[in-house]
């Protein structure tokens, strides 16, 4: 019987290597086995590393998403009362201004129309005014590939603009953990947080992030502690312990998860002899499927949603549909074996879709070309004209 699963292409979650499927497909392991406690100890370990972050920053996997790990951020570092900047630039930039906004935060917004980013100069001018007006702000937030717009921002400038006004920096790395680059140490930013089913290449259901020591010193400094379930003060001696290789519990890990979350960082850490290196590689990868996947998009004529090259994510594609099509599109691409997604952002509504390019997929040639073939088909287009240019981009790139 052929295989009615369709290729996962969309931004979550995302095709697992063979090697992540068994480990997440193993019978479980209890929470204090040597075996679980080595995996779990590297597994943090990789983060600090792929992170690029220094040695005194605690890195954390807790059950739950990214929604739960932006909860954790809103709530670990901000009292009520206090002022966020939250530079927005899709849906999910106001996300974080709303769950900041229900912690009691009072929050400013600098934004953009979708597919746009606002300039650095804008960001400096609301820090400014608040400083200037007595009312500075303790932490900005930045989403560092907008899901919805597929729009990417450069958080080096917004983290040292941040340094230079006393603010903590907090980037949504959910879309672009392991895609795109981020040096939290080089960069002085204080907080990075993604969730396992993105560009890392594990399965759903872990929260992950990775706290400096000014964010870490933020939260002991609450007043008042956040929510227990998220708390990092919670959580921080079970991280420290497992890395120590002595577990400690809070609230049982989700062993299976954690397996397959260590046999993803594994695989991405055995591309090069070092971290760094094996970052690059992996950055190069996502880089190399998006060239290639762009030329394909042009050959069909499918307009990208960032309004400028410069602002478009390795990670995902968020293409406007062609005169006369829509939603109807993606019901063709899956009758071709290819799952893709729609529309997140409410002012695009039914106006463009999204593919996204992570982890696995980004591989080989393979999946990227079943993708443009499938898309190609139900357009009614010849899949030859885009796979064309893709394959040309595609060798371009090779390292
Ligand atoms: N932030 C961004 C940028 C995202 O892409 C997502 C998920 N698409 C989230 C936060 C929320 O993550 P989750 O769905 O795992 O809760």
């Amino acid at each position: 019987m052929p295989d009615p699963r369709p290729l996962l292409m969309i931004p979550g979650p995302v095709e697992i290597s063979p090697r992540v499927a068994a480990a997440a497909a193993a019978p479980p392991l209890g929470h204090l086995d040597p075996a679980f406690t080595a995996a779990f100890g590297s597994a943090l370990a990789a983060m600090r590393a792929l992170w690029r972050a220094g040695d005194d920053a605690v890195a954390f996997a807790v059950p739950g998403g990214g929604t739960l790990a932006m909860e954790s951020a809103a709530t670990n570092l901000m009292a009520p009362g206090e002022r966020a900047l939250v530079v927005v630039t899709g849906y999910f930039g106001e996300r974080m201004a709303e769950m900041l906004r229900r912690r009691g935060a009072e929050v400013e917004r600098v934004e953009a129309p979708p597919g746009e980013a606002p300039a650095v100069d804008a960001v400096e001018r609301a820090l400014t005014r608040a400083a200037r007006a007595g009312r500075p702000v303790k932490a900005l937030f930045a989403t560092h590939v907008d899901t919805s717009t597929g729009v990417l921002l450069d958080p080096e400038p917004l983290a040292r603009l941040a340094r230079e006004q006393g603010a903590l920096s907090v980037f949504d790395g959910v879309c672009a953990t392991g895609g795109e680059r981020f040096e939290m140490a080089a960069w002085e930013a204080d907080l990075y947080f993604t969730a396992s089913q993105k560009a890392l290449g594990a399965p759903a259901g872990l929260a992950l992030w990775v706290a400096g020591t000014r964010a870490l010193a933020a939260r002991a400094a609450l007043a008042a502690p956040p929510p227990m379930a998220g708390d990092w003060e919670a959580w921080r001696p079970v991280m420290e312990g497992y890395e120590a290789g002595a577990p400690k519990y809070f609230s049982t890990p989700p062993t299976t998860l954690v397996l397959a979350l260590a046999a993803a960082l594994g695989e991405l850490l055995e591309e090069a002899p070092e971290p760094a290196a094996a970052l690059e590689r992996a950055l190069d990868r996502h880089r190399r499927a998006a060239a290639a996947l762009r030329a394909a998009w042009r050959a069909l004529e499918l307009a990208p949603v960032p309004a400028r090259p410069e602002l478009e994510a390795h990670t995902l594609s968020a293409l406007r549909f062609p005169p006369g099509r829509g939603n109807e599109l993606l019901g063709a691409i899956r009758a071709r074996g290819v799952q893709l997604a729609g529309a997140l952002h409410p002012a695009l509504a039914g106006a463009y879709f999204r593919v996204g390019h992570m982890g696995q997929v980004t591989r080989s040639a393979e999946p990227l070309e079943r993708t443009v073939e499938a898309i190609a088909g139900a357009l009614g287009r010849d899949p030859r004209a885009a796979l064309a240019p893709f394959a040309a981009a595609w060798s371009a790139g090779a390292a």
